[in-house]
């Protein structure tokens, strides 16, 4: 596995990859790396025969106040982790290395960002779809690998690839979720123990809405009046949103109709979780 900080040497590395007859599979995380992006470098794994791992937090998607500086960074054990599942290149460029001397050239995608997270997070999409169009540029993969648990920047990303005819294939990959049905983040470490236990708490409200469509509730207000049921039974948890969201366009609806997502963000003092479920519609 070789470890790569600069856009030349990964460039480099790709590029003798590519002539020896490889395909290439980027998996983009921002490391503390835990099971949920193992799934993505295991399928990559198995469906590519060079494997690259872009490791980076990034500061454009990150807002005033939010959590840029505490954010977890754990690059000696993410790269024994990467090692254990047989990654070959690791692209950790440093901040400077991807924006030298200032970005000014962003990729605004519309529509989508605008609610779920992109409400709260003005700037957020922009800065992910930037950066993700950065890496796709540098290191030219074949197929890229996105988690469903962030369904709103997967969707983000494959409109982006298909609007800017990036030739890249996005794979989705589903969301990772311990025993308990809490989806894997690199966020869950900021809970103490007893805030890891409320936190089950979105996954069975966001399960609450998904029973109710199973039952045959069409209704958005009437399936998350199930889920808010769930919700209150924590008063350590905080609600920021809780939609039925069409699943292409990202836009709540008021009757379910066709295939949605269920999703939830809620705040337990100043961890933010996101979840979503996916109902297909009959
Ligand atoms: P992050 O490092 O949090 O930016 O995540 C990098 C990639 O891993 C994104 O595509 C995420 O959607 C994906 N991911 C994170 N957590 C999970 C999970 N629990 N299950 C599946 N994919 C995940």
């Amino acid at each position: 596995m070789q470890v790569i900080k600069t856009i030349r040497e990964i460039r480099e590395a790709v590029y003798t990859a590519r002539q020896a007859g490889k395909t290439v599979a980027l998996v983009p995380t921002m490391g503390a790396l835990h099971e949920g992006h193992g799934h993505l470098i295991e399928r990559a794994r198995r469906e590519s025969e060079t494997v690259v791992v872009s490791i980076f937090v990034n500061p454009l998607q990150f807002g005033p106040g939010e959590d840029y500086g505490r954010y977890p960074r754990t690059l000696d054990s993410d790269l024994d982790f990467c090692q254990s599942l047989d990654v070959d290149l690791i692209f950790c460029p440093d901040p400077p290395e991807l924006y030298p001397q200032g970005q000014k050239t962003f990729v605004e995608v519309d529509e989508i960002p605008r609610e779920l997270c992109g409400r709260s997070r003005p700037g957020h999409f922009r800065g992910v779809a930037t950066v993700v169009l950065k890496l796709l540029n540098i290191v030219q993969p074949d197929r890229a690998y996105f988690g469903e648990k962030d369904a709103q920047q997967l969707r983000v990303i494959e409109q982006m690839t298909a609007d800017l005819n990036v030739p890249v294939e996005i794979v989705a990959v589903p969301t990772v979720r311990e025993p308990d049905g809490l989806a894997i983040s690199s966020r869950n470490r900021y809970l103490s123990p007893d805030q890891r236990q409320s936190a089950t708490v979105l996954y069975r409200a966001l399960n609450a809405a998904h029973q109710a469509l199973c039952a045959g509730e069409r209704e958005s207000v009437k399936v998350l009046a199930a889920s808010q049921a769930v919700l209150d039974q924590d008063p350590i948890v905080r609600k920021e949103y809780l939609e039925v969201v069409d699943a292409g366009s990202m836009s709540p609806v008021t009757t379910v109709n066709g295939p949605v997502r269920i999703a939830g963000a809620v705040w337990i003092e100043k961890t933010r979780l996101i979840d979503n479920l996916y109902w297909k519609g009959e």
